[in-house]
C-alpha cells in the first residue's frame, strides 16, 4: 500500500517536472497554485488520497481552458467544477487509481466551501 502510495506521487511529480512545475508541501492551511513560480502548494495536513486528489485538482486548474475576465462567486464556482473534471481527467491518464467515493466527497466539500462563503 505504501509502496502504491509513493508511486501515484511519483507520476505527479514527474508530470509537473514535464510541464515545467514543481511541488511543494507547507504546514499551512490552503492548497494553492503559485503562478509567480509555476508551483503547487499542497496542505500536509490532509490523508494520502487528499493529498493526491488536491494536487490533481490543482493541476486540473493550471490547465484549465476556461477563464472568466469578470471574477465572482459563480465564476469561481464554475472553475472549480472544471478543474476538479479536468484533475480526474488528468489522474486517468496518468492512470492513478481515484477512489470514486472520496474524490467526490472532497470535491463536493471543497465547492461548498466556496458556495456558502
Ligand atoms: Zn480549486
Amino acid at each position: 500500500m505504501q509502496e502504491k502510495r509513493s508511486e501515484d506521487l511519483k507520476k505527479l511529480e514527474e508530470f509537473l517536472k514535464d510541464n515545467g512545475m514543481s511541488l511543494t508541501f507547507s504546514s499551512a492551511e490552503e492548497n494553492y497554485i503559485d503562478y509567480h513560480n509555476d508551483e503547487i502548494v499542497i496542505a500536509t495536513h490532509q490523508s494520502h488520497k487528499h493529498i493526491i486528489y488536491t494536487i490533481l485538482h490543482e493541476i486540473g486548474h493550471y490547465f484549465l481552458d476556461t477563464h472568466f475576465a469578470e471574477d465572482s462567486k459563480t465564476t469561481t464556482v464554475i472553475e472549480e467544477v472544471l478543474a476538479w473534471d479536468r484533475g480526474y481527467d488528468i489522474g486517468q491518464t496518468l492512470r492513478i487509481d481515484i477512489d470514486d467515493e472520496v474524490w467526490n466527497e472532497l470535491m463536493k466539500n471543497s465547492i461548498k466551501e466556496y458556495i456558502e462563503q
